[in-house]
């Protein structure tokens, strides 16, 4: 029988219908500024220093093997995966109310947790919330999982800033057990997170209105460059109590991108059911994950343990995330230098202002149409442009095609 017929075009993946249309472009001073994917200096992904190491102490292991393993993944992993998100200090690790498995980087923690959630909430199935802009996978992923999706607004066009106002006002009329999808950190796409103030105006509203935060932590050590300050939102929601989970993605950080590194945390609120709560979880999670993926790829999580579980290598990953780090905030500076010599018309302010991998430049989609035909210059349609694209021998051309689009 045909049953597929019918099947309608699906419409290509923007971003990465991006990529291909940047590799086809054969002029000599093209940008890349679409993927967000670290580059270094001279345009070229760069494997961390501290990852060839660990690479090859695992290559030199005479007992290396390709066995399984288990559906929770690799426990030195997740156990320093749950560390380094929760702090090593956590009071959810130490009481015993964290669980973690392993998944197929953050995209599968995502998933993985708006499975959970679509099983186990109560019916009807409450929204998630997910900040107006966000990630475009995150409504692809959540749609796929038939959970309903709100939006509540987040990046004001006019101030270029948090849309404080906006986002409290919908949380605080949001139905009770409503999910709430944060940023930890480095907000995807705009760059603009909220300051340690404001994170404490949100976890009131999610503990006053009990909101369930899920937090997407895709960045961590990347924005600042220091990895307690860049996970001081997640740390902030478990010591105030309030159960949480979070998705954890190592493809940035460790430059681990295709490897598929990462993991799904769950943290139940203290009390004296936490433990028994979190063993539940912990169960039913394990079913999940052996239904769809039965367990979860080694190799980069062999690396990423090797250099979590190391003090002298974990010493080394820091100081590679300071240079990816260090090296985008002086990008930001050196772009935001280049349109004021030029005198670009409107505010720049945002460009240092803003965090991470990303920034919204705030130009519109003709403008984008217009800087990618004349100057070959790629970035997605709304504007967003991947800092880590820009280097020393291109900052300057940049400047002056956003200069020209905007005139
Ligand atoms: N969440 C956000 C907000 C992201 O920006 C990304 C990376 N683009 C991810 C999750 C997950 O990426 P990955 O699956 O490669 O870890």
């Amino acid at each position: 029988v045909e049953l597929f017929d019918a099947v309608p075009q699906a419409p290509e993946d923007p971003l990465f219908g991006l990529m291909a249309a940047y590799r086809k472009d054969t002029h000599e001073k093209k940008v890349d500024l679409g993927i967000g994917a670290y580059r270094d200096n001279n345009a070229k992904p760069w494997v961390l220093p501290v990852v060839k190491k660990a690479d090859k102490i695992l290559r030199d292991d005479p007992d290396l093997n390709h066995e399984y393993l288990p559906i929770a993944g690799l426990p030195e992993f997740t156990l320093a995966a749950q560390k380094l998100i929760l702090g090593p200090d956590s009071p959810a690790i130490k009481e015993g109310r964290a669980t973690s498995l392993q998944t197929i980087s953050g995209t599968g923690a995502v998933h993985l947790g708006g499975l959970f959630l679509s099983r186990f909430l109560p019916k009807p199935t409450p929204a998630i919330y997910l900040s107006n802009p966000t990630w475009a996978n995150h409504n692809q992923i959540f749609t796929n999982i038939g959970m309903p999706i709100k939006s509540y607004p987040y990046f004001s066009a006019k101030t270029k800033m948090l849309d404080l106002d906006g986002l409290l006002s919908t949380l605080k009329a949001a139905p009770e057990k409503s999910i709430v999808l944060l940023h930890a950190c480095a907000h995807n796409p705009t760059g603009v997170d909220p300051t340690q103030d404001q994170w404490k105006q949100i976890a009131e509203v999610c503990r006053e209105r009990s909101l369930f935060p899920f937090f997407d932590c895709a960045y961590q050590g990347f924005a600042s460059g220091d990895l307690a300050t860049d996970n001081w939102a997640i740390r902030y929601f478990v010591e105030q109590g309030l159960e949480l989970i979070i998705a954890q993605s190592f493809a940035k950080n460790f430059g681990l991108y295709g490897e598929r590194a990462g993991a799904f945390h769950f943290v139940a609120a203290p009390g004296s059911k936490a433990q028994d709560v979190t063993k539940r979880v912990a169960s039913q999670l394990a079913v999940l994950q052996r239904s769809e993926i039965s367990n979860p790829p080694a190799y980069g999580a062999r690396i990423a343990s090797i250099v979590l579980n190391d003090k002298a290598l974990f010493a080394e990953w820091e100081e590679d995330l300071r240079t990816m780090s260090g090296r985008i905030i002086e990008m930001r500076k050196s772009l935001k230098a280049e349109l004021d010599k030029l005198d670009t018309p409107g505010n720049w302010d945002h460009i240092t202002s803003q965090i991470g991998m990303f920034s919204f430049t705030g130009i519109s989609e003709a403008q984008v149409l217009a800087i990618r035909e004349k100057w070959h210059v790629y970035m997605t349609k709304n504007g967003r442009i991947s800092m880590a694209g820009l280097n020393t021998s291109n900052v300057k051309y940049v400047a002056e095609a956003l200069d020209d689009v905007v005139r």
